[in-house]
């Protein structure tokens, strides 16, 4: 794999408008991810610059460097891409490092976006030491390396799988956490240590952010989601039906208690939900030390049958259902209650489910083996 470097110094013109605009200079793990190459790109429009640390294993460069060219970067000199891994104490101090250029821009990394982990539930279930090592012992490795460096602004991507079987209605973050699978509790633990961390010494700022169902893509279709394999998640399985790489899509369940019988979630297009990133790191870099956690969700449910339609009027391709069994784990509904992340960053969503749907189709039509690289499979 081709890894990317930086290629050249911050312009001295860049460097004046970041002490101006109080621009800031951040470290993104996971960076070429779904969420996080789309969080990049808002983040560099911003004008802040970025080291990303990334080891590809479920992600390509080519997003980098798509996200690069939809920034208009002229040269590498706002984004530094190491390939490399949270676990290792090195590969961060890399990382940590390629932040600081003494010459031209004497500023070291100021706050750390942390999208870098293992997402897949069913995965999870197979092989739950290797999400405790990568999001737990992953997690800790990076704050530790946070402590090395001297920063302790951190925005960490949490998810709502932490409230398990929630109870009808929008959830609100005082609901209880009681995660079902050991993604969660990966993901609860990450959180308890963030929370132990900031706890234990002053000046941390930290914002857990639980994110409801990331979906859709860049109004460009240049960047979107690119999962290796068989889709576990509806939009991504949806979209390869239209684009015909797959005949059907199987609903796991019709006899669900609502409006439809089938299940029901809060979709967030993942530009809204980059917004959100913004919004946090520019609370973070602004505010006194503080342990934020939000909930990231539209505060809509939509069904899967919503969804199928709605994707097919945006697409205009038939999207084949069968009807076959609930899926081991699944909730009925869950929907955010997203009115404390409104309050504290003034952000909420923006975007509808049928712009959701045009986005993830001009992604999927343009693209239909995602970037091309081994993970698209
Ligand atoms: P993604 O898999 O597309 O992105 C994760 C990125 O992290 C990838 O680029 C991958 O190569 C990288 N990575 C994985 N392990 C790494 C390691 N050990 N060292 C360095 N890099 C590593 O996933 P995403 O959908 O963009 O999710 C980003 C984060 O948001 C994850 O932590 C995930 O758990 C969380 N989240 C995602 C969703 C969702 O539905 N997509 C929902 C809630 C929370
Ligand atoms: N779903 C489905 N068929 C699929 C994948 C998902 O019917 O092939 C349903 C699932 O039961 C849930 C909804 O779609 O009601 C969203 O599932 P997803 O896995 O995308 O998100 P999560 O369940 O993790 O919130």
């Amino acid at each position: 794999m081709q890894i990317l470097e930086a290629t050249g110094p911050r312009s001295l013109a860049n460097f004046a408008s970041c002490w101006l605009c109080a621009l800031a200079h951040l470290l993104i793990t996971g960076g070429a991810g779904f969420i996080g190459s789309h969080t990049a790109l808002v983040l560099l429009e911003a004008g802040h610059s970025l080291v990303v640390l990334d080891n590809f294993s479920n992600s390509s460069p080519e997003s980098l460097r798509r996200v690069a060219e939809l920034a208009g970067l002229s040269d590498a000199s706002r984004l530094t891409v190491v390939e490399g891994d949270i676990r290792s104490a090195a590969d961060l101090d890399r990382a940590f490092n390629a932040g600081a250029r003494p010459a031209l821009a004497p500023k070291s990394i100021e706050g750390v976006i942390h999208f870098a982990g293992l997402k897949a539930v069913g995965e999870s279930v197979q092989e739950p030491l290797r999400y405790w090592d990568v999001n737990v012992g992953g997690s800790r490795s990076l704050v530790e390396a946070m402590r090395r460096h001297g920063c302790r602004r951190l925005v960490f991507s949490s998810s709502a799988t932490l409230y398990g079987y929630p109870e009808a209605g929008p959830i609100p973050e005082t609901a209880p956490v009681q995660p079902i699978n050991p993604y969660g509790h990966s993901k609860a633990a990450a959180e308890q240590l963030l929370a132990d961390v900031a706890g234990s010494e002053p000046g941390w700022h930290i914002a857990r952010l639980r994110y409801f169902n990331p979906v859709g893509a860049h109004p460009s279709g240049r960047i979107g989601e690119d999962p290796g394999g068989t889709p576990n998640n509806l939009f991504p399985f949806i979209s390869q039906v239209a684009v015909g790489r797959r005949p059907q899509l199987q609903v796991f369940g019709g006899d669900w208690p609502t409006a439809d019988g089938t299940g029901v979630r809060d979709y967030i297009h993942v530009m809204d939900l980059a917004e959100g990133h913004r919004a946090a790191i520019d609370r973070l870099l602004s505010h006194a030390p503080e342990l934020l956690t939000l909930n990231l969700g539209s505060g809509q449910g939509h069904s899967v049958l919503e969804l199928v339609r709605a994707f097919e009027q945006a697409s205009g391709c038939s999207v084949p259902t069968a009807i076959g069994a609930r899926r081991e784990g699944d909730a009925a509904s869950t929907v955010a209650d997203p009115s404390r992340a409104a309050t504290v960053l003034g952000w909420r969503t923006r975007r509808s489910l049928a712009e959701i749907c045009r986005d993830g189709w001009a992604w999927q039509r343009a693209n239909p083996q995602g970037y091309g690289s081994p993970t698209s499979a």
